[in-house]
């Protein structure tokens, strides 16, 4: 495990304090929590480096500097994390630094565009959270999310694609000619072509309580969060599918036992997941047909997940360490709402899976992985039709940009 280089000093109750962790564990950076509540040595701590007064969170960083009550901005300059590009204007502009994100910029860099890729949390995308990627073509024992991830980054920056961290695309408009991009510091940049390479999000349960506890005993990221847990007797994982079962196995490593909460009457994950589940030594406890009705906390911190089975109405509760949501995606498409044409989910329509090759306002023959507005191109998971792997990523974010190579040369 990574040694973590920030300490974050807070208390559960703390708005702030979660904030500042959802940055941090968004973009991938280990911290230590110290609750100084919990902790007399934690609370002596802050009041000795904030004057006498309990101010929290106070972030401790590696070099033993710190900040105080700091804006996610001031936290992304002091973890040197680059949020401002050197131009305005670029060949080709990502959204996304996922794998389909990263491999795109490395091969339309290598080929001499200037690519500026913005990605609003940590460079890897969802890759970067998994535990372990094992049908991943070259690494023959497998290799972590993270450390591909990093390696992917690596590369992209050695062909000199410019990177931007914790900035979040809001809005693309088009203008003569090119694209513009408004990010959520206010500021906007310009291009011939943008890739939407934005991938999908954890979905939700949106019961009562959810919101109120997440950072503080509901998670979505078994990698990023399951060590706190460590020696817990219970944690629950909410979802029947690959992602559930997989991290459920994962969290056994830290908790005694592992309760699986599925809402169909079968797991729907591989069957190599599934026989790891089923075998008489596994940690883990599955519960079909079981809908979860509200999360409720003591002192700011979660202590009761309410469920019933869907043949009863009888209330349910388990009390467990923590919850792990993981019941499906949605795709992160809102920059392209009423923009581009999208499928009912909300993917982003490509090539031949658009019906009439244009939006109706602007007829063109869209080139593979563009979609109906011209010059704006996607790949990976945020696509109709893609597979959801890393590997298909990857290949989508190649096989994007060659279209790409293809608009620019034809654009001039
Ligand atoms: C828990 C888990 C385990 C998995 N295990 C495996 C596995 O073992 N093998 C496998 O092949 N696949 C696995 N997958 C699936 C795989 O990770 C995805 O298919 C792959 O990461 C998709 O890549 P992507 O680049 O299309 O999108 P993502 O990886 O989702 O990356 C998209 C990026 O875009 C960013 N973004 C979104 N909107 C904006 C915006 N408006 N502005 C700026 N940035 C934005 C996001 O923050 C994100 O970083 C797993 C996924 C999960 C969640």
């Amino acid at each position: 495990m990574v040694e973590p280089k920030v300490t974050v000093y807070g208390a559960y109750w703390c708005p702030d304090c979660r904030r500042s962790k959802k940055f941090l564990g968004e973009n991938f950076i280990p911290y230590r929590w110290v609750d100084i509540e919990q902790d007399k040595e934690g609370e002596a701590y802050v009041l000795q480096r904030n004057n006498g007064k309990r101010i929290i969170p106070t972030v401790v960083f590696e070099d033993n500097s710190f900040l105080v009550e700091p804006s996610n901005a001031e936290l992304a300059k002091k973890l040197g994390l680059k949020t401002e590009a050197s131009k305005t204007y670029y060949d080709l502009i990502i959204i996304g630094g996922g794998p389909s994100g990263l491999t795109a910029a490395i091969y339309a860099s290598r080929e001499g565009a200037d690519v500026l890729l913005i990605e609003r949390s940590g460079l890897g995308g969802q890759a970067g959270i998994t535990v372990g990627l094992d049908n991943f073509p070259g690494f023959p024992e497998g290799i972590s999310g993270q450390e591909f991830s990093d390696r992917v980054t690596q590369q992209a920056r050695r062909f000199g694609v410019e990177i931007l961290q914790a900035v979040d695309v809001e809005k693309l408009e088009m203008e003569e000619g090119y694209h513009e991009v408004y990010t959520s510091d206010g500021k906007h940049y310009h291009s011939r072509a943008v890739l939407i390479a934005t991938g999908a999000s954890y979905r939700r349960l949106e019961v009562p309580g959810e919101d109120d506890y997440i950072g503080a005993g509901i998670h979505f990221c078994a990698t990023c969060d399951g060590p706190f847990y460590k020696g817990a007797k219970e944690i629950v994982v909410v979802g029947g599918g690959n992602s559930a079962v997989e991290e459920g196995l994962h969290l056994t490593n830290f908790a005694e036992k592992v309760t699986l909460l599925v809402r169909g009457d079968k797991l729907t994950a591989t069957q190599i997941a599934i026989d790891k589940v089923n075998e008489p030594t596994s940690r883990i406890e599955v519960r079909y047909n079981t809908i979860v009705d509200a999360i409720e906390g003591e002192k700011s911190k979660l202590k009761t997940i309410k469920y019933h089975y869907k043949d009863s109405d009888k209330m349910e509760a388990i009390h467990p360490a923590a919850a792990f949501i993981f019941i499906g995606q949605t795709p992160n498409t809102s920059v392209l709402n009423e923009f581009a044409e999208l499928d009912k989910y909300g993917f982003v329509l490509t090539g031949h899976d658009l019906k009439h090759g244009g939006n109706g306002k602007d007829q063109f023959e869209p080139l593979p992985f563009e979609t109906s507005v011209s010059g704006i191109f996607a790949a990976g998971d945020a696509r109709h039709g893609s597979t959801k792997q890393v590997a298909s990523a990857v290949g989508e974010g190649a096989a994007a940009s060659i279209s790409i190579r293809e608009f620019l040369r034809r654009s001039g």
